[in-house]
């Protein structure tokens, strides 16, 4: 393709994309397919002739859309939203175009400070301290592709940090005069294999997911009902004694501001006052889906940013859900940017340039796991300007108003119930025919399985997407539904309709139920 060529081919991939946004609250919003509809369609291997463009570009159209799932489409309530901006959509196409790894400042200086530069103007948008920020030359944060990918960065620079600790106490000398500690051999045999992460059962699949990768431990403390499924500093100080008193260290704290199941925010101050006993051990706040949210001043006290600017060592914010920026875009700040460098600066001569010698710079490679790095910060650059500090406030307000519209019809219904209060743009509900006095007595298990056939009918569904989860908790285990709000094209309207739609699938539950009630 020429420079001319290109030229066509763009505008009229640009035509296509808005005829899509023209059209995306008329198409369902699940794809509707069957598995391996797609590789049928497709050729076993690559052709041995180029293709015409044009061709290939139309099937896009004809074969890759049809097995699209929207997650732009107003009716999306599942997961949480992975809202795409056209802001994104352009800066991806920019970035593209003066692609690059960007792994050190000098492969694109401007990728490196930019990153710089947003990642701190995101930290001061949801009231991040100073202490977190770049230019206190401390701390500061860097832009990853998943909360995942923050919270296994966090694991490893937890580790090598507890190791570290480790040596000192036992001894090892800092091996230059910035104080850098080597690790020998000896401590890490002696200790790496006793050292525990802590999160609750409510954690994210990335706190077991990094224990594996860590091939350390994973203790999921129990959460109970009455604290809204939080994670309180008395279980969790009960978890880390019981395991200390079996010779084990405990140095990693998975904390979680919005669960993924019921949006719970996590005892922070309380986990934060508990830990300072236990210095050795790493806090990394999960905020991945409500960290966003700090942006709203007065969400700030409820979603306890105080004990996240207080204790946490790292947090973690997803740009990419609620946040308006385009997949990828996970914020990740931590206060002592050493913590990362330490663990993760290795550095082969090819690697090395006059100015990272010169410690002039940052070269972000030695802050992730990975090499090489997405040019992502032009996408949060885009969005905070384009939509300013109040346009991405207004956002998120709209998601949390359709969130208590619709928590006022749902506690109106003589059927359903909300298990736990709705968590900023998040309702977790459930069919309870004891909601209505007349069948009272109706136990876990047979509650439960209603749940499951009305979740198996909505997942049947095209044209509204919710998710399912169960809510494990110290009294009982809850099948429910979640319904996330915060959709960038949704209107309360859409909410309205996917209510009615669950509405009418549970009373068709509920009327069989009670047919095989009064047959028992
Ligand atoms: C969505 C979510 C994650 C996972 O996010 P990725 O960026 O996909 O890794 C982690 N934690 C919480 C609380 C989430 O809501």
């Amino acid at each position: 393709m020429d420079i001319e060529q290109f030229r066509k081919a763009g505008y009229a991939a640009v035509d296509s994309i808005c005829d899509y946004y023209a059209n995306i609250q008329n198409v369902p919003v699940k794809a509707q397919v069957q598995p391996g509809y797609l590789i049928d369609q497709l050729p076993t291997s690559a052709p041995e002739d180029g293709q015409e463009f044009s061709t290939i570009q139309q099937d896009f159209g004809k074969l890759i859309l049809p097995g699209i799932t929207h997650w732009q489409s107003p009716s999306f309530f599942a997961y949480f939203p992975s809202n795409s901006t056209f802001e994104c959509m352009i800066a991806d196409m920019l970035a593209s175009s003066v692609s690059n790894p960007g792994f050190n400042w000098i492969c694109s200086p401007a990728c490196t400070e930019l990153e710089q530069v947003v990642v701190e103007w995101a930290a001061k948008l949801l009231g991040l301290e100073k202490t977190f920020w770049g230019s206190s030359g401390v701390g500061g944060g860097v832009i990853m592709g998943s909360a995942s990918d923050c919270a296994f960065t966090a694991g490893i620079a937890a580790r090598e940090r507890a190791l570290r600790d480790l040596a000192l106490q036992n001894g090892v000398k800092p091996s230059d005069k910035n104080g850098q500690i080597e690790i020998p051999d000896t401590i890490r045999n002696e200790y790496s294999q006793k050292l525990v992460i802590y999160g609750s059962t409510q954690t994210h699949s990335l706190g077991a997911k990094t224990a594996v990768m860590l091939g350390l431990p994973f203790r999921a403390v129990p959460v109970s009902i009455e604290d809204n499924y939080a994670l309180t500093g008395a279980s969790l100080k009960e978890a880390i004694e019981a395991d200390i008193a079996q010779g084990l260290i405990p140095f990693l704290v998975y904390a979680t501001v919005g669960t993924t199941s019921t949006g719970a925010v996590d005892k922070i101050d309380e986990i934060g006052g508990v830990l300072t006993n236990y210095p050795t051990v790493f806090l990394h706040v999960d905020a991945a889906w409500a960290g966003v949210a700090y942006a709203l001043p007065e969400y700030r006290a409820p979603l306890e940013l105080n004990g996240v600017n207080k204790y946490a060592d790292s947090f973690c914010a997803n740009f990419h859900k609620w946040g308006l920026t385009t997949f990828d875009c996970s914020i990740f700040c931590v206060k002592n940017r050493k913590d990362l460098t330490q663990a993760l600066d290795v550095t082969p001569t090819y690697l090395r340039s006059k100015e990272a010698d010169a410690g002039t710079v940052i070269d972000y490679r030695n802050w992730q796991p990975a090499l090489g790095r997405r040019f992502r910060s032009i996408k949060l650059w885009f969005v905070l300007r384009s939509y300013g500090v109040k346009g991405f406030q207004q956002h998120l307000l709209r998601g949390i108003e359709h969130c208590q519209q619709l928590e006022k019809i749902v506690k109106q219904s003589s059927k359903f119930e909300i298990v736990t209060p709705p968590s900023l743009a998040l309702i977790v509900f459930r069919l309870n025919p004891a909601k209505s006095q007349e069948n009272a007595n109706i136990d876990d298990d047979e509650l439960n399985l209603i749940n499951q056939k009305l979740f198996t009918a909505l997942d049947l569904r095209y044209d509204i997407f919710l998710t399912q989860t169960v809510l494990h908790s110290k009294e009982r285990n809850m099948f429910v539904i979640r319904l996330a709000m915060g959709g960038v094209h949704t209107k309360f309207s859409d909410v309205e309709n996917a209510w009615r739609i669950v509405e009418e699938e549970g009373e068709k539950v509920l009327s069989e139920w009670k047919a095989q009630k009064a047959m028992e």
